[in-house]
């Protein structure tokens, strides 16, 4: 059985993590999605909030699992019994930072492998910070996210529209 596991912030999921979720959930018998519980980050929704946001919209894809965690991310995998790390690269910018992470985490577990999905060039551009940009400003975020997490990022917002107080 291959197991994966796919950390990251998801504040919130976009559809361009849903799209890395998608292709990886048909690579691998069982995708662990590893919500990270950082406290260096202060992030717009608490881990529960997440988690469930990612549960909402995973619902359809019965190999998909959603847990939170903390600490390092090969521990985690170790303790889902993953050996693969899965990210999405978007630009090349992506590229440095996630190379070293992989490189950094193999030579701490030699076990766990990463493996990178290019993203879809229509999310190219989408991260969580731009759907919260573009919400704080009452912008559209319709193309961006799931209509449940639209809801649950107008909720955040409502009433604190930056440039209408
Ligand atoms: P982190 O804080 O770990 O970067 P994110 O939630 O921002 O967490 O991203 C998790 C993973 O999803 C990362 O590998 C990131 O590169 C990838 N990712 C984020 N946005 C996209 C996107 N639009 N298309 C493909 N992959 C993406």
């Amino acid at each position: 059985m291959k197991k994966a596991i796919y950390p990251g912030s998801f504040d919130p999921v976009t559809l361009g993590h849903i799209d890395v979720i998608e292709r990886a959930s048909k690579l691998f018998d069982h995708l662990i999605i590893g919500v990270l519980n950082n406290s260096a980050k202060t992030p717009l929704f608490s881990i529960e909030e997440r988690v469930k946001m990612l549960q909402e919209v995973t619902k359809d894809l019965p190999n998909v699992e959603v847990k939170s965690f903390g600490g390092l991310t090969v521990d985690f995998a170790k303790q889902c019994g993953a050996n693969a790390v899965v990210r999405g690269l978007r630009a090349i910018t992506d590229f440095e930072y996630e190379l070293q992470i992989a490189q950094l985490n193999r030579v701490i577990d030699h076990e766990v492998d990463t493996v990178f999905l290019t993203t879809n060039l229509k999310y190219a551009y989408l991260s969580s910070s731009s759907v919260k940009e573009v919400a704080a400003y009452g912008g559209d975020i319709s193309q961006f996210v799931t209509p449940y997490v639209e809801e649950e990022v107008h909720k955040k917002y409502k009433g604190k529209i930056k440039g209408k107080e």
